[in-house]
């Protein structure tokens, strides 16, 4: 077994990693760039050495500099995580020519998986089913269209090359399919450096169900089962789970068989996923992931192993740790990704501080108990533009689904995280839903259940209130202890002191006394620790946390969380309206196409131009009937946050 290894990543998994690699007594090398001087990462490893700028391209993705530091550290394999340079076949060349391990498949494996479209011609030969389809070398747009034609619509054009959701176009009709094709071209081009596509059947109702593989070098072949990854959006991953609802035996034997086919055509050594979209009876191979997958825990707590250490240990040579009669299912495992992101408006990703960040009570590991928290942030770290905007993996364990998804709902209750936005509300909200409870799972399930998903905000309760009067009014108390002169006490000798206070645009009264204030016609007091607080309103206890952020109080009680805006939110519209503008960036990035003609007629929400950030691509719509002036900017142009990217005359 290695003695030190050098983690050539950032982020949870790269303290995920440094995690199993501690429990075995290996040393950690972490690499940062600028961005990451003090993050998580750095500190969860024995030694640390820094690359380069924050954007990717000048740090984590130099694989000289990797190199160099592992050379220099002496580390003997590098564990490249997932993202960056874990598909890379030249950094896998590369290390074996450094004389260091490279803990992943060959560099002959990753091409041969590394194009979706040589991937499916190679599977069609080891007999892995696949969705119909054109995958052939072929490229001019005539024959995209005949196939397609062929095929049947819906159709989907993938980048061969594609990865993370991007590059794809469904297409529903003959007539629709070179605009299409142009636009996924485009797109293909910009993020993958590479064109080709591959058109497949647009499966309506599919379930995305991927099988987790393992190779030595000993010829052994096994899977660990499989993961339902069906909830998506954006054709990227929100929920997993392991297993899938309603596996049989006879099908998952016939998946796990098709999946280690697939590792064995292509000489596989170490984790793979291999990724099946399934529709009815049938399934059919679409990729295969040649790295560790960011929803492996889930694989974890239903066997009890450790991938990483079988990771590790495979690329040290050794065997594979179990043999495929000795892998047992045990219960149930679901993931859930926090993102820095806004579901409300179309999952965009957020930057900024976690000003307050909890998670809920748990262990670091697999086997020791039944919710574990994946993170890579600690409280006041910041989420960035230039990495991936993911926050945090919770995953639970129960004896069954129901269980396994009441402990998420609680896991997801007691994260507390303040900042900027994040999904945690609508994660919760997804595994309390009525189609994932009853696993009426399909890759359509979030925009088919928008309604329930998306309810109107709803009223705070008087107890949610009560907790935003309590935190104001400690607060003031406080102040007024350190400071006598701003003593702001209400009390008054000979009557009541009525005060009102403008919260969550209501007027609250609050009616001073000597022992306890009154609000809603009940006694309130509180006893605090911190931004915890315990009232008793009346005969009813409530508890809470209250995190206040200038004008705005988040308040935390029964597993929701509220935002309370201190004075009038009207009054204040205005300015959350010029930042939110449709017309400016929404943050740092880089313009990636103009959509519309300068000067020409455009309808109200025409897409008018397309950036990216965070490894997502955003489109600045019309915000009425118009036309663009100017455009400010060129494709390729790098904007800063709030710039204004075209004028638009309505
Ligand atoms: P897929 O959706 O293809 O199965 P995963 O869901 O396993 O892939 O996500 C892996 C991808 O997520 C990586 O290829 C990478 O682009 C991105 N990613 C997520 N988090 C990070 C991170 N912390 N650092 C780098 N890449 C990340
Ligand atoms: P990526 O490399 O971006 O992960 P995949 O080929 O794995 O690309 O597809 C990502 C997602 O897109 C799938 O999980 C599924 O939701 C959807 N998808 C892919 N192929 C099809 C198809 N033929 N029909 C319907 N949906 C599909
Ligand atoms: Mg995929």
């Amino acid at each position: 077994m290695f003695s030190k290894i050098l983690i050539a990543n950032r982020g949870e998994i790269a303290c995920r990693v440094a995690t199993t690699a501690r429990r075995l007594g290996i040393k950690t090398v972490a690499v940062y760039s600028d961005a990451d001087a003090g993050s998580k990462h750095v500190a969860s490893c024995d030694e640390a050495v820094h690359l380069g700028g924050a954007a990717a391209k000048d740090s984590y993705l130099v694989m000289e500099k990797i190199l160099a530091a592992a050379k220099a550290t002496g580390a003997q394999a590098i564990h490249p995580g997932y993202g960056f340079l874990s598909e890379n076949e030249d950094f896998a060349d590369a290390c074996v020519k450094a004389g260091v391990t490279f803990i992943g498949p060959p560099a002959s494996a990753i091409t041969a998986m590394g194009l979706k479209s040589e991937a499916k011609a190679r599977m069609e030969k080891a007999k892995v089913p696949l969705v119909p389809g054109y995958h052939g070398a072929d490229q001019s747009p005539a024959l995209l269209q005949k196939e397609a034609d062929r095929i049947g619509y819906p159709v989907l054009i993938k980048a061969s090359a594609g990865g993370g959701g991007k590059g794809m176009r469904m297409v529903e009709k003959s007539a629709d399919f070179l605009a299409a094709l142009e636009s996924c071209k485009r797109e293909a081009l910009n993020a993958f450096a590479d064109d080709a596509v591959l058109i497949e059947k647009y499966l309506t109702k599919p379930r995305h169900v991927e099988v987790q593989v393992f190779a030595d070098t000993h010829g052994g072949c096994v899977y660990l089962f499989e993961r339902d990854c069906s909830v998506q959006r954006r054709h990227q991953k929100v929920l997993e789970e392991a297993p899938a609802p309603g596996m049989t035996d006879a099908r998952r034997k016939a998946m796990g068989e098709a999946a280690c086919a697939a590792a064995k055509a292509v000489g596989y050594v170490g984790a793979g996923t291999v990724e099946f979209i399934a529709e009815g009876e049938q399934f059919f191979f679409m990729e295969m992931n040649t790295r560790l997958q960011v929803e492996h825990p889930v694989t974890e707590m239903i066997t009890g192993f450790d991938l990483v250490e079988w990771q590790l240990r495979v690329a040290a040579g050794e065997k594979l740790p179990a043999t495929q009669e000795q892998l047992k299912i045990r219960g149930h495992a679901l993931e859930a990704r926090v993102y820095a992101e806004n579901p409300e408006k179309g999952f965009l990703p957020s930057i900024g501080t976690l000003s307050h960040l909890r998670f809920p009570e748990h262990v670091a590991f697999v086997r020791d108990g039944n919710v574990r928290v994946d993170s890579g942030v600690r409280p006041g770290d910041e989420i960035t533009p230039f990495y991936d905007p993911m926050i945090a993996k919770l995953i639970v364990w129960g004896e069954d689904r129901a269980a396994a998804l009441a402990r998420m709902s609680d896991a997801l209750g007691s994260t507390q995280i303040v900042g900027l936005a994040t999904n945690v509300a609508f994660l919760r909200r997804l595994v309390q839903s009525q189609a994932f409870s009853s696993a009426d799972l399909d890759t359509g399930l979030i925009a088919k259940n928008h309604d329930a998903l998306f309810p109107a905000e709803a009223t705070p309760s008087n107890a949610v209130l009560a907790l935003g009067v309590a935190a104001v009014l400690a607060d003031e108390a406080r102040l007024s202890a350190a400071d006598p002169w701003s003593y702001r006490e209400g009390w008054r000798l000979n009557q009541a002191y009525v005060r009102t206070l403008k919260l969550a645009g209501q007027d609250v009264q609050i009616t001073y006394g000597r022992d306890a204030h009154h609000v809603f016609g009940q006694t309130l007091t509180w006893r605090r620790d911190g931004a915890d607080f315990d009232l008793m309103l009346g005969a009813l206890p409530v508890r809470g946390t209250v995190v206040r952020e200038r004008e705005t109080l988040h308040v935390f009680h029964g597993g929701v969380r509220a935002e309370l805006e201190l004075f009038d939110a009207i009054a204040h519209a205005g300015v959350d309206d010029s930042h939110a503008g449709k017309l400016v960036a929404p943050m740092p990035g880089k313009i990636v196409a103009l959509l519309a003609a300068k000067g020409g007629a455009v309808k109200k929400g025409a897409p008018l131009l397309v950036m990216e950030a965070m490894k997502m691509e955003h489109t600045i719509t019309a915000p009425s009937d118009g036309t663009v002036s100017e455009f400010l900017f060129a494709p390729g142009d790098q904007v800063a946050e709030g710039a204004e990217l075209l004028k638009f005359t309505a």
